[in-house]
C-alpha cells in the first residue's frame, strides 16, 4: 500500500531492502522448500541403499592399489611424501565413511538437519578424497575425472537446497583443478630433479606439449561447470513441475472442500426455513387468539423471539452458501496484507496510524477464496483502527514458521482489552461498542479455522492488543 496521504506511513529500512534484493535474487534459483520426508528419501535411496555399498566395494581396490608396494616402483620426492599423506587420508576417509554408513543405518532416528550436515559434509570430502587419488592416476587427464562429474550427479540428487548444491559442485570443480596443477608442479619438480642427474632434455619436452593439457582442461572444467548447472537447472524444474502439481492438487481438494460445505449449508438452511416459518405462523396466530393468560401470551412470545433467531441463524447459514460459488487462488500473503489495510486505512481516510511493516517479500503464499483472508486482515486492521479512534500505531509481521505455516501478528497501540473480556472476544455478537455487531472476530476465527488455522489474541489493558494468525500453507511450501 503506497503511504496514504497523511495517513498511513510505510517505514523500511536499508537492511530490509538489502534482505528483499537478496531474497528475490536467490529465489530465481532456489526451487520451493523441501518437505523433510523427501530429503529423506533421497538420503535414503541415493546414499544408505546406493552410495554407501559403491564405496564398500571401491575400498579394497584402492587399498590394493595404494598400500600395494608394487605399484609406485618408480616414486620420487616429492611425490612420494604426497604419497604417503595420501594413505593417512585414505585411513582417515575409511573411518569417516564407516562412521556415516554407521549414521546411514541409524537415519531414522536422527534429525533430518543433522542428516542434511552430514551429508554435505561428506559430500565435500568425498570431493576432496578424489581430488587426492587424482593425483596419482594422470591429473588433469586421469580416468578418474569422469567420477568426478559423476559426484556432481550424485550431488545433485542427494543436496536439494540450491545454495548448498552449488557450493559444493564448485568446490569438486575447484578440487580437480587443484589437482591437476599440483600434478603438474610435481611432475616438473620431478622432471628438474631428473634432468639435474642426467643433464637431458625432459623439461623441454613437456614444455612442447604444455599446451594441448591446457586446451583439455579447460574443456573438462567446462564440461563440469555445465553438468553443475544442468543439474541444478534440471532440479528446479523438476521441483517445480511437482509443486505445481501438487499445488493443483491441492486447488481441486480445497475447492471440492468448500463446494460441499456451501451446498450442506445450503441445504440445511432451506429444510429449517420451512418448518420455522410454519412454526412462527403458528405461534402468531396462537398468539391472536389466545387473550387471556399473561403467561401464555410470554410464552409465545419467547417462542416468536426464538424462531426469529433461529432464523437469522440460519440466515447467516445461508451466506456459508456463498463458499460454492467463490473460487480457490493462490495467494501472496504480503499482497493480501497490502490490499486490507487500503480497505482499513483508505488513502485519504485522515487517519492519523502509522503502519509498521515486519515482513520482508516473497512470504509464501495462501490457497484459499479470497474474500476470506481478505475478511480475517481487514476486521483485525479496522479493529485496530477503531480501539485507537484512529490514531495511533499499527505494527504486522508475517513470516513462515518451520510447520509449513504463515503467522501474522496484528498489533496496536490501542487500549487494549480487559482480562475478564478477553475469553469472549471471539464469540459471536460480544461487543463492547455502541454500533458495533460483535460479528467481526467471529468471522476471523471462523475464516482462519475453515482453513485449518489457529487465532490467538494477547493482550493487557493499556499496552494494546496483539491478534496472532496461523494458517497453514504447507502445499506451497513444501516439495511432493
Ligand atoms: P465489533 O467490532 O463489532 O465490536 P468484533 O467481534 O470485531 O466486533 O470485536 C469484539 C470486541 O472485541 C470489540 O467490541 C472490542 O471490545 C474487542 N476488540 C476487538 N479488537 C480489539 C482491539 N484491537 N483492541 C481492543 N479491543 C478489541
Amino acid at each position: 500500500m503506497e503511504p496514504a496521504s497523511g495517513a498511513v506511513m510505510a517505514e523500511e529500512n536499508l537492511s530490509d531492502l538489502l534482505r528483499r534484493r537478496w531474497t528475490s535474487v536467490v529465489g530465481v534459483f532456489a526451487g520451493p522448500a523441501i518437505d523433510p520426508a523427501i530429503i529423506r528419501q533421497r538420503v535414503r535411496f541415493m546414499e544408505r541403499n546406493i552410495g554407501i555399498w559403491v564405496k564398500a566395494v571401491i575400498a579394497p581396490a584402492l587399498f590394493w592399489f595404494l598400500f600395494n608396494p608394487n605399484t609406485f616402483t618408480s616414486l620420487t620426492a616429492p611425490r612420494e611424501d604426497v604419497l604417503h599423506y595420501l594413505r593417512n587420508y585414505t585411513l582417515i576417509m575409511t573411518a569417516v565413511t564407516v562412521g556415516y554408513g554407521i549414521v546411514l543405518w541409524g537415519m531414522d532416528e536422527l534429525a533430518t538437519r543433522f542428516l542434511e550436515r552430514v551429508v554435505y559434509i561428506v559430500a565435500m570430502l568425498d570431493l576432496a578424497f578424489l581430488a587426492a587419488i587424482t593425483l596419482f592416476c594422470g591429473g588433469f587427464d586421469s580416468i578418474l575425472y569422469w567420477v568426478f562429474l559423476g559426484l556432481v550427479i550424485r550431488n545433485a540428487a542427494v543436496i536439494p537446497n540450491a545454495e548448498v548444491q552449488v557450493l559444493v559442485n564448485l568446490t569438486g570443480c575447484a578440487c580437480y583443478v587443484l589437482s591437476g596443477v599440483l600434478d603438474i608442479a610435481l611432475t616438473r619438480i620431478e622432471n628438474v630433479v631428473l634432468d639435474s642427474y642426467s643433464g637431458g632434455p625432459s623439461t623441454e619436452m613437456m614444455q612442447e606439449g604444455a599446451s594441448e593439457p591446457f586446451e583439455s582442461l579447460v574443456l573438462r572444467v567446462l564440461l563440469l561447470l555445465l553438468m553443475t548447472a544442468v543439474c541444478l537447472g534440471l532440479q528446479v524444474l523438476l521441483d517445480r513441475q511437482r509443486q505445481r502439481e501438487a499445488e493443483s492438487r491441492e486447488f481441486a481438494l480445497k475447492q471440492e472442500q468448500l463446494e460441499a460445505a456451501g451446498r450442506l449449508a445450503a441445504e440445511i438452511a432451506h429444510q429449517l426455513k420451512n418448518p420455522l416459518g410454519i412454526i412462527n405462523n403458528a405461534a402468531y396466530t396462537l398468539h391472536k387468539t389466545v387473550k387471556e393468560g399473561k403467561t401464555i401470551t410470554q410464552q409465545i412470545a419467547i417462542i416468536r423471539e426464538e424462531v426469529a433467531r433461529s432464523d437469522r441463524i440460519i440466515t447467516d447459514l445461508m451466506g456459508y452458501a456463498r463458499l460454492a460459488e467463490g473460487r480457490v487462488e493462490r495467494i501472496g500473503l504480503a499482497e493480501i496484507l497490502e490490499q486490507s489495510l487500503e480497505v482499513a486505512f483508505p488513502p485519504g481516510s485522515g487517519f492519523q496510524v502509522q503502519v509498521h511493516r515486519d515482513y520482508v517479500d516473497p512470504l509464501p503464499s495462501l490457497l484459499g477464496q479470497r474474500v476470506h483472508f481478505l475478511e480475517i486482515f481487514t476486521n483485525l486492521l479496522v479493529n485496530a483502527r477503531e480501539a485507537m479512534n484512529g490514531v495511533g500505531h499499527v505494527w504486522i509481521g508475517a513470516k513462515a514458521t518451520p510447520d509449513y505455516s504463515v503467522q501474522v501478528t496484528i498489533h496496536d497501540s490501542g487500549p487494549g482489552i480487559p482480562s475478564d473480556q478477553l475469553g469472549r472476544v471471539w464469540e459471536a455478537y460480544f461487543t463492547t461498542k455502541d454500533r458495533g455487531t460483535g460479528l467481526g472476530l467471529a468471522i476471523v476465527k471462523h475464516n482462519a479455522e475453515m482453513y485449518g488455522g489457529r487465532v490467538r489474541v494477547d493482550s493487557e489493558v493499556g499496552k494494546g492488543a496483539t491478534f496472532t494468525i496461523n494458517l497453514p500453507a504447507r502445499t506451497l511450501m513444501r516439495l511432493q
